[in-house]
């Protein structure tokens, strides 16, 4: 197992993980018959807290579960919006105009949140709005971006990574041959 770092870590700091189990076959632990649900990366405060109690049997005494009240609800209130962004992003009525906005709120609140390894899953999101408005330019831009992190924090040689750069690459060629021809649509 490999483990990144996505900050620096203090001398004696604890480091703690998401509640998240890969799924990626083979399922190696053999400790439990029913393996325990997800606890997905991004939750609020109380949505997590209560399903760490009532699914994986445990009080989180982690520094961001025993943040002060004010610290959970400014963080409850970024991981609301960071849900409502990705739902702009993808809904087909959001202005083209609005992309980009949106496109730089989703990484600062993804940062604010130490959600680092999720940017991969956010930068491929933005790429997909542009293409859907037909900007390849900026689509190559945030594919770029999402290969980069998914390099970064998964596995380089995972299916995820080949298919994205096949993607990036027939992206590539789609874009050479609009500048060869730009009135053939
Ligand atoms: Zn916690």
């Amino acid at each position: 197992m490999k483990v990144i770092a996505t900050r620096d870590i203090g001398v004696g700091e604890e480091i703690s993980l998401s509640c998240w189990l890969p799924h990626t076959p083979p399922f190696t632990r053999t400790d439990i018959l029913t393996p325990l649900p997800d606890i997905p990366l991004g939750l609020p405060s109380a949505h997590r807290t209560m399903a760490l109690a009532q699914q994986w049997g445990f009080h989180c005494a982690c520094d961001m579960c025993l943040s002060s009240r004010e610290e959970k609800q400014a963080s409850d209130a970024r991981r609301e919006r960071l849900v409502q962004v990705q739902v702009l992003l993808r809904h087909e009525d959001t202005a083209y105009e609005a992309l980009s906005g949106l496109a730089n709120e989703l990484v600062d609140l993804a940062r604010a949140e130490g959600m680092t390894t999720k940017l991969s899953d956010f930068a491929f999101t933005v790429a997909t709005a542009y293409f859907k408005r037909g900007d390849l330019a900026t689509t190559e831009k945030y594919a770029d971006v999402a290969l980069r992190y998914l390099m970064a924090f998964g596995d380089p040689d995972s299916q995820l990574v080949a298919d994205l750069q096949k993607n990036i690459e027939w992206l590539r060629g789609l874009r050479a041959k609009q500048a060869q021809n730009p009135e053939g649509g």
